[in-house]
């Protein structure tokens, strides 16, 4: 039952190393994902992603895809895998799949993303009211190489964050050199509260016209009220935004698919792609977090609802000639959550100071990717921004975790 396939034990590459693979029939799907992966290790050197020059430079392109709070139980274990199967089988045989990342910092949310986008472990305040201390890759990559704000954009669904997860506090940075920040969920909550308050709640059975409470709600003088901050915070969206997210709403309202806080989210990011092709993108999942409420059906919904729209966009990334062949895309959780038997009330929460809470994984996929492996060595997530900011062009960030060599520069 607890077999395990060691294929390369010299430099500690496993197949699935830390997996159990399991004798039950029902587990298939995951068998055949391993099984794939056997094949592309052991194949001749294809190399369908080989360039004459390394990936990393000028062109190069970052999608990083944030999860929330998952467990390793509901994920990459047996149990687990029928909630992902995009990763576990369309993803897993191209990846270079890190089977344990650790958080080692707060595992609270705007700690636990600050953590990841500055690659220094940060303290400040758990709902996002100080901004990280230390400079986010944005800033890094903004002020070092000159890049613009259009070019980097973090759309994220949690209600932890707020604008300043976009830059930090750090002298000689700060939002001057940030991100645009946008928060589509935001969006649906406000329009929803305004149609409360107006009594127009019967609009919301009528797709035509959330359509036209949510564009209301966008167009609102005060958008920054939905927390945003996108180019120079001016009084109005700019143009280009507004139609960007205009675009999404629609698709989002007309698509007669689910509604929920990430399908917005997955929208706009696909929009932003379209239009202003960032070389940074962080997208930032939350559906999982219904857990909070104590729903484990809702939160299992919400890990497959992740799984599915971080594999739709992978498919953009390779639909999308501003992307394909030229982007590493990543997608990690910010931590797991409590062990069954907690205190702490299990999936509930992530407060534990226990495996379960801190330590999960990462796959990466693109460019970088030299050949499809799965490393066991544990990593960090502060290990993420100087391996990001080496893809990107730009010098060593200052940073306490160390650059990931399996990734191709
Ligand atoms: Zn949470």
């Amino acid at each position: 039952m607890e077999k395990k396939l060691c294929l390369d034990a010299q430099n500690g590459t496993r197949l699935a190393g830390s997996f159990e693979l399991p004798a039950d029939p029902s587990k298939r799907t995951f068998l055949r994902a391993a099984g794939l992966l056997v094949a592309g290790l052991i194949a001749p050197q294809g190399r369908a992603h080989q360039t004459l020059r390394g990936p990393s430079g000028p062109g190069h392109k970052v999608v990083v895809v944030i999860f929330g709070g998952v467990r390793r139980a509901e994920t990459f274990s047996p149990e687990g895998i029928v909630n992902i199967p995009h990763l576990s089988g369309d993803l897993i045989q191209k990846s270079l799949f890190y089977a344990s990342i650790r958080n080692e910092g707060v595992t609270a949310h705007f700690n636990a993303i600050s953590s990841i986008l500055t690659g220094n472990w940060q303290r400040v305040d758990d709902w996002g009211k100080l901004a990280p201390t230390t400079p986010t890759l944005f800033e890094h990559f903004r002020k070092r190489l000159g890049a613009s704000r259009s070019e980097t954009w973090v759309v994220a669904s949690n209600k932890a964050l707020t604008n300043l997860i976009g830059a930090s506090s750090a002298s000689d940075y700060g939002p001057e050199f940030g991100a645009n920040v946008v928060f589509p969920k935001q969006l649906m909550i406000m329009a929803v509260a305004d149609a409360l308050r107006q009594g127009r709640t019967g609009n919301m059975a009528d797709r035509a016209k959330v359509e036209a409470e949510l564009e209301s709600t966008l167009e609102g003088s005060n958008y920054e009220g939905l927390g945003w901050t996108v180019f120079d915070a001016a009084e109005r969206l700019d143009p280009r935004t507004r139609d960007t997210i205009k675009e999404a709403i629609a698709t989002f309202v007309h698509s007669g698919g689910p509604t929920s806080g990430d399908e917005l989210t997955f929208l706009v990011s696909r929009e932003v792609m379209r239009k202003f092709s960032p070389r940074l993108l962080v997208v930032i999942f939350s559906d999982v977090e219904v857990a909070h409420f104590g729903s484990y059906a809702l939160h299992l919904a919400g890990i497959r609802t992740a799984d599915r729209l971080a594999y739709q966009l992978w498919q953009e990334v390779e639909a999308n000639l501003e992307y394909r062949g030229k982007t590493t895309m990543l997608v990690l959780p910010e931590f797991g959550r409590d062990p069954d038997g907690s205190t702490t009330n299990g999936f509930f929460n992530h407060r534990a100071n226990e495996e379960s809470t801190r330590n999960t994984w990462m796959m990466i996929l693109g460019s970088a990717v030299d050949k499809a492996q799965v490393i066991e060595r544990p990593i960090r997530h502060v290990d993420l921004c100087p391996t990001l900011a080496g893809l990107l062009g730009c010098p060593p960030m200052d940073s306490q975790g160390a650059r990931l060599l399996e990734l191709k520069a």
